[in-house]
């Protein structure tokens, strides 16, 4: 364990010495992302905090990192790890703590200190689709980094918040969730950004969204089927979803999750006043 967790530690700071660099506008460490590890102990499958150790090593060099986590679960250990460090911005968005792992990152947790109002959550109710996800994404984030001005991006991108994934329950597609990641690269447009893994537990998911992250990052098109030889093997037809595989959510939940995106993000807003 040891071993592998250095590994993909020394991942995430490699990309971030590869973006200071400057030869490279992002890089993707596909294996990093471990966002629950805090300071002196693991947690929820995350033994170091790569993140972190990317955040420090992009702050020998600027002096503002925003860090995005859409990871479905709430990036607590880098939260906590910055909370009093007005250099560094973390926003999660993610499955409220009342009914997921690890149980934090509600809207009045906003930082303390010198660092006040650099810590940004966005909890959602379960089976949060696309459309209600995006709203709150385009109501906070934006408006936050533009705030804070950050010289670099971290962004970590746990693939657990689609529908499919077994540990937890919003309903992302993948067209949707992809909409994410490009809104995300365009706010980083012109920074250093590192991209990292996260997340994800059912493994044909997972293998899809990161393999259109990368090249999304490389700036590269694929097409949308899978080379016929892959999917004998693994059943994985085509990368993004069919559009008829998405299970529809009943009306009142439609509504239940609504109403609560935009009472968490009201809530969010007046904590940050
Ligand atoms: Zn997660």
């Amino acid at each position: 364990m040891y071993e592998a967790s250095a590994l993909y530690s020394g991942g995430t700071m490699d990309a971030a010495r590869l973006v200071l660099s400057g030869e490279y506008d992002t890089a993707f460490n596909v294996a990093g992302g471990l966002h629950h590890a805090m300071a002196n102990r693991a947690a929820g499958f995350c033994t170091f905090n790569d993140l972190a150790m990317g955040i420090y090593e992009l702050l020998r060099t600027v002096d503002r990192v925003a860090y995005i986590d859409i990871d479905v679960h709430h990036g607590d250990g880098v939260q906590a790890l910055f909370y009093d460090d007005p250099r560094v911005m973390t926003i999660s968005l993610h499955e409220s703590g009342r009914y997921l792992f690890p149980g934090t990152g509600f809207p009045d947790e906003t930082g303390e200190g010198d660092a006040a109002g650099t810590s940004i959550n966005v909890p959602f109710y379960p089976y949060t689709t696309d459309e209600i996800w995006h709203e709150a994404f385009d109501a906070v984030v934006p408006e936050a980094l533009e705030r804070f001005a950050p010289d670099a991006l971290v962004v970590q991108l746990g693939a657990d918040a689609h529908w499919d994934d077994p540990l937890a329950h919003l309903m992302l597609t993948s067209q949707g969730w992809m909409a994410a990641i490009d809104k995300l690269l365009a706010l980083g447009a012109s920074k250093p950004v590192v991209v990292t893994g996260g997340g994800g537990y059912n493994l044909r998911t997972v293998a899809r969204l990161w393999t259109m992250v990368q090249a999304r990052c490389a700036g590269a098109q694929l097409p949308d089927s899978v080379p016929a030889a892959y999917d004998a093997m693994y059943n994985i037809p085509r990368l993004h979803d069919a559009p008829e595989a998405t299970p529809r959510v009943e009306d009142a939940v439609l509504r239940e999750a609504r109403a609560y995106a935009r009472e968490q993000v009201a809530l969010l807003h007046a904590a940050l006043r």
